[in-house]
């Protein structure tokens, strides 16, 4: 009986390397026949123009996802014996955003995915979440969905998407159910806080998300865990053209019933709030503001806010409104407040003093080494301390509230599952504007260091291994961007260091000084360019105020407008003060009197953004990835127009053709020489039951190979694993993927 076992185990390893693709195999459904579904198997796959003609010719078929990875040597079984054979360097799947919903995320597509091997099925966010939610059921290994992509590419999306998955395919009990309704609720209020219109995407995401899904032993989700980065918090109080604030002003003043409109002293016309009149004063065909809000309501009971809570948080937002209308006269260079009925409704929805924001809008009191000196503010530090006070009580609520998610997300018991866990990273994505400001700098920072990423894990690494390992291997060569990462954060030298060392200058430091200290010491850099050294062409368009990075993605201008007072974030001690002691129990806890009692200078804003974030990769680094990257098909958020142009650029920098081409060259498969006996000695006589006369593992590694069949092509062995490369036979047979 065992040797039967045994022949069919063999038959079966064998049979993947034969030349002939199975039916199954082919991985392409009926439907699916434009182009190919895999890079890796497209003949041409050293040309960018065979690369994105393949992609045109999927999106305009409506097939918008396109993988590259590389095929396991036993992608013809079905038996799960071999299950833990498939990839397991991180996929990668291109999405092209359609802009029109397409029949292709039902339930009933849901299923079609479900426990497949991702070969089986056309490629699809429903299979690279398959694939990685069954590595971290049935191996216990971390995983990590990273989605890339720039501005309006489909990141947001993409992610829900992954959580719809989940959601649908793993267990139903009723407290499991409850878990799940929470983290698809915490999307509609996440986004509604911290997601706006830009002029690139009418729900742009304005802060950066990672949020760890953990699960027990049988794949049941038990709990969450959301970390937010940097939210762009100058929105608050002004727009560019075209832009709007953070939605939920604009669903509150449309969505709110007359009870609660009157609670807060607010009106339903948008032109009445200062805050909300700099860019599109109004609201977006896309987007039903007035529905918006009903959803975040219910969201936010779901997720076990209580009534109080929600009161509170409105009556920060309207708040907010309020504050913005608040304006100074000067009188003898003193500020005065213009309106005191605006100030006691602020007063009444905080919970505060109105005597006393009053004062602290206008007044500034400095503790110098134990002089307490009050003095005065003139008309524009007034403007400058109520615009600093609104942004801080937006930013610091919408931490509170991501805090409070996560205390709704907790998993009640997670003896065991320290593993267990699932992370969706979707953050900004990169951005281009004509003027970039301080909020450019730290978003496309922040993609520097996620495309350093996907460099080190699916480049770099990979090819490293073959070096270390003495692998044959012809280097793929690829743009490494750590030079750019060094550029802004290397420590003493970078563009970070030298922004900081300027906001903590004594004297008079201004944007200017910073800029001359930039230029000073890194105008010798490739990829910094200064207004002096600039191209003509350059320089015909850049301001004596800018600067320019060659990012990875593209050349970027910074104006140094605003970078040291952002990067101080500033809030005047008096504001402070009052707010500690406000009514409304969120503001209270924003503003903790400790702060006040605190000598420590606070970190500057992009020296959190940076620990944060590097924070953030090492959270990454030690999960298995998957990734998904976004692309943009036009600038017009319009279905159908796939502009050749714009694909190539995001093609080209976002490293697609090097990982393709390292991906076909490279292994998919290695295991080291005792891992792989451990598993597989019973295949072959000469290594079973033991290996002992074989010369060691290696030897014995090599005998066993040979009596599966394989041909020296096949496999590669290195210092201390065994590389196998997927059959290249099947290279060859792309008629059989396409019949
Ligand atoms: P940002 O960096 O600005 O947050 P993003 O990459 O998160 O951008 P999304 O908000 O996910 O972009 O997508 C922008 C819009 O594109 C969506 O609001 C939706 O209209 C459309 N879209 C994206 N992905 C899909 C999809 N798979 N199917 C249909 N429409 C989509
Ligand atoms: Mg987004």
């Amino acid at each position: 009986m065992l040797s039967f076992v045994y022949i069919l185990i063999i038959l079966h390893f064998r049979s993947s390397f034969s030349n002939k693709v199975p039916k199954m195999e082919t991985g392409l459904h009926e439907r699916d026949r434009a182009g190919v579904q895999d890079f890796v198997l497209l003949e041409n796959y050293k040309s960018e123009d065979a690369f994105i003609d393949n992609l045109k010719k999927r999106f305009q078929e409506n097939l918008i996802y396109v993988s590259v990875r590389s095929r396991c040597p036993t992608a013809s079984l079905t038996h799960s014996l071999f299950f833990h054979l498939q990839t397991y360097i991180g996929q990668v799947l291109i999405s092209v955003n359609p802009y029109k919903q397409l029949p292709i995320y039902s339930d009933a597509h849901i299923k079609e995915y479900r426990n497949k091997h991702f070969y089986e099925m056309p490629p699809h966010i429903f299979a690279v979440t398959d694939n990685a939610f069954r590595s971290l059921i049935e191996e216990n290994r971390g995983q990590c969905v990273l989605i890339s992509g720039e501005s309006g590419s489909g990141k947001t999306e993409a992610s829900k998407k992954v959580l719809q998955y989940i959601a649908a395919c793993s267990g139903h009990q009723t407290t499991v159910e409850g878990v799940k309704d929470k983290l698809l609720k915490s999307n509609p209020v996440l986004e509604a806080f911290g997601n706006a219109k830009t002029n690139r995407n009418d729900n742009s995401s304005r802060f950066g998300k990672y949020m760890d899904i953990q699960f027990d032993y049988k794949g049941a989700p038990i709990g969450g865990n959301i970390l937010n980065y940097l939210l762009e918090k100058s929105r608050v109080v002004a727009q560019t053209a075209g832009e709007r604030n953070f939605h939920i002003f604009y669903q509150l003043v449309a969505g709110a019933d007359a009870t609660l409109l009157q609670e807060l002293r607010l009106e339903r016309a948008l032109d009445s709030y200062s805050y909300l009149s700099d860019g599109l004063n109004g609201s977006v065909a896309s987007i039903n503001d007035a529905d918006n809000f009903k959803q975040v309501q219910q969201a936010l009971s779901v997720i076990d806010f209580s009534a109080e809570e929600q009161r509170e948080i409105f009556a920060i937002v309207a708040s907010i409104l309020h504050l913005g209308n608040i304006g100074f006269n000067e009188v003898e260079g003193n500020a005065q407040v213009n309106n005191r009925d605006l100030v006691i409704t602020v007063s009444r929805l905080l919970g505060v003093n109105a005597s006393e924001l009053g004062a602290a809008l206008t007044h500034r009191t400095i503790d110098a080494r134990g002089d307490v000196v009050t003095s005065p503010l003139n008309q524009e530090l007034a403007i400058y301390a109520r615009d600093a006070l609104a942004k801080a009580v937006y930013d610091r609520m919408f931490s509170w509230l991501v805090q409070r998610l996560n205390i709704s997300l907790q998993a009640k018991e997670t003896r065991g599952t320290r593993n267990n866990v699932m992370g969706i990273l979707d953050i900004y994505g990169f951005e281009i504007f004509k003027r970039n400001n301080f909020e450019q700098f730290c978003i496309n920072f922040c993609n520097e260091k996620l495309q350093q990423l996907f460099i080190e894990l699916t480049l770099k690494s990979e090819q490293d291994e073959y070096r270390r390992e003495g692998i044959e291997w012809i280097p793929v060569e690829y743009f490494d961007n750590k030079v750019i990462c060094n550029l802004i954060e290397e420590k003493h030298k970078g563009i970070i260091s030298i922004l900081d060392e300027e906001c903590l200058r004594p004297g008079e430091p201004t944007d200017r000084t910073f800029l001359e200290k930039l230029t000073n010491k890194l105008a010798e850099h490739q990829h910094y360019v200064c207004h002096e050294k600039a191209p003509i062409h350059v320089q015909k368009i850049m301001g004596r105020d800018e600067f320019r990075l060659v990012h990875y993605a593209g050349e970027v201008t910074y104006s140094v407008n605003g970078f040291l007072d952002k990067n101080n974030d500033l809030l005047f001690r008096d504001l402070k003060e009052t707010l500690s002691k406000a009514g409304n129990t969120i503001v209270r806890s924003c503003f903790p009197e400790q702060e006040l009692r605190s000598k420590k200078r606070p970190e500057t804003a992009i020296s959190q953004f940076k620990t944060s974030l590097n924070n953030l990769m090492d959270i990454l680094m030690c999960k298995e990835p998957s990734y998904i990257r976004c692309i943009k098909p036009n600038d017009l958020q319009s279905p159908g127009i796939f502009d050749d142009q714009l694909v190539l650029h995001q093609v080209k920098y976002l490293g697609l053709m090097e990982n393709l081409r390292v991906r076909r060259a490279g292994f998919a498969y290695r295991r080291s020489y005792e891992l792989f006996l451990n598993r597989y000695k019973c295949l072959s006589k000469n290594t079973w039951p033991n290996y002992k006369g074989a010369g060691g593992a290696k030897a014995a590694v090599q005998l066993l190979v040979k009596d599966l069949g394989y041909d020296n092509e096949q496999y590669k062995l290195g210092e201390t694993k065994l590389f196998i490369r997927w059959p290249r036979t099947l290279f060859d047979t792309e008629d059989a993927y396409q019949a």
